[in-house]
């Protein structure tokens, strides 16, 4: 079922879940154990996140480095297929523009297709590391609104070479075979590479426009920027559902290195809870408590769906639902 339609059955809150496949080398049973509790909470669809091929450099013990391109965290669409068919819930595999060229976009969109996939997460990814820029693949898209038409144009039938599909097949079906609903990225502090916020959501209401049905939002830490946001979005014309991403804070490295990589501020009163704690340990119920006190507002301020982060760990998002749930 589309997040859409989900979205629009429900009678109060839900809770969805974003993972990320386990790192070459682990089993899709890392995978289950974290999904497993989370599964009492009837989440409407799991996210599963894309991870690129990456550049590694290889000491060659003789002066010289060799560079070698690895994909850390392959399988998302084995784990999809995996958590559809082992949970019957529905599964939203990422979909980026970052390695793939506009042919193999096509190729996974089919892949998914067959596999009964009805939603995908378009988004541009970042830079690889050692890259101080996003480049596109030679044929890629360099925006995810690029890759958003991309699956508009499947949904109506158009490939990207009309001339090697089969238009005699007479079993072809009046409608069209891809009906992918459609969700993009929002980041209610503006993305890290954006000018200012202002810029941010004119582009983010092209991907609108080109045929995004929901938008899911980069995490904060203050429920005031997200409602501050879908206030700004609202007065754009931006009128799809706006899910609101959460994810606790579960160390004292969070505080440096969730701004610097994801572009967003923490509260001054959370960074001195958690600076003022003696025992470390602390700040993972800390992080917990203020992701409760965020969900609980976003709740009862009638939100479709909150989406956690887990990051592959249950426990604390675990406790966050349960209080509220
Ligand atoms: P875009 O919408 O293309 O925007 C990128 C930047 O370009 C923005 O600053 C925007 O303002 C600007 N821009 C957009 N269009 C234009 C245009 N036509 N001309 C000029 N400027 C433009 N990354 C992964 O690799 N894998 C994942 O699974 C993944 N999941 C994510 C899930 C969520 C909910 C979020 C919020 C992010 C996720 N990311 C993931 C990270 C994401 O790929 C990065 O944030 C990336 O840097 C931007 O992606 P985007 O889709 O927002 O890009």
């Amino acid at each position: 079922m589309k997040v859409t339609e989900h979205i629009s059955k429900a009678k109060k809150s839900l809770f969805s879940f974003e993972i990320l496949p386990p790192i070459r080398g682990n089993d899709i049973k890392d995978i289950f154990s974290t999904l497993d509790p989370l599964m009492e909470f009837n989440p409407p669809f799991i996210d599963v996140t894309y991870h690129r091929e990456e550049f590694v450099y290889i000491d060659k013990g003789n002066g010289l480095l060799q560079r070698k391109k690895i994909s850390k965290r392959p399988g998302t669409v084995g784990i999809c297929s995996a958590i559809m068919n082992k949970y019957k819930v529905d599964a939203v595999p990422h979909l980026i523009c970052g390695g793939f060229n506009k042919q193999m976009t096509e190729n996974a969109l089919i892949d998914l297709n067959f596999l009964g996939i009805d939603n995908v997460l378009v988004l541009r990814g970042d830079p690889i590391k050692h890259e101080n820029k996003f480049f596109a693949k030679k044929d890629g898209h360099k925006y995810a609104v690029d890759l958003v038409k991309q699956v508009k144009n499947l949904n109506s039938g158009i490939y990207i070479d009309k001339n090697f599909i089969d238009n005699n097949n007479t079993n072809k079906k009046e409608s069209p075979i891809f009906d992918f609903c459609i969700g993009v990225a929002g980041y209610p502090e503006k993305h890290l590479e954006a000018p200012n916020i202002e810029s941010d959501l004119f582009f983010l209401k092209k991907k609108v426009e080109a045929g995004a049905n929901y938008i899911v939002t980069q995490m904060f830490f203050d429920n005031k920027k997200y409602f501050s946001f879908v206030e700004k979005c609202r007065i754009e014309g931006i009128s799809v559902p706006i899910i609101p991403g959460i994810k606790p804070i579960s160390s004292i490295q969070h505080l440096n290195s969730l701004p610097s990589k994801f572009y967003l501020s923490i509260p001054n009163e959370l960074v001195k809870e958690i600076e003022k704690t003696k025992n470390k340990k602390n700040v993972f119920h800390i992080g917990i408590e203020w992701s409760i006190n965020q969900s609980k507002e976003l709740r009862n301020s009638g939100v479709e769906v909150i989406h956690y982060y887990t990051m592959d760990k249950p426990e604390n998002i675990y406790q966050i639902v349960q209080s509220i749930f």
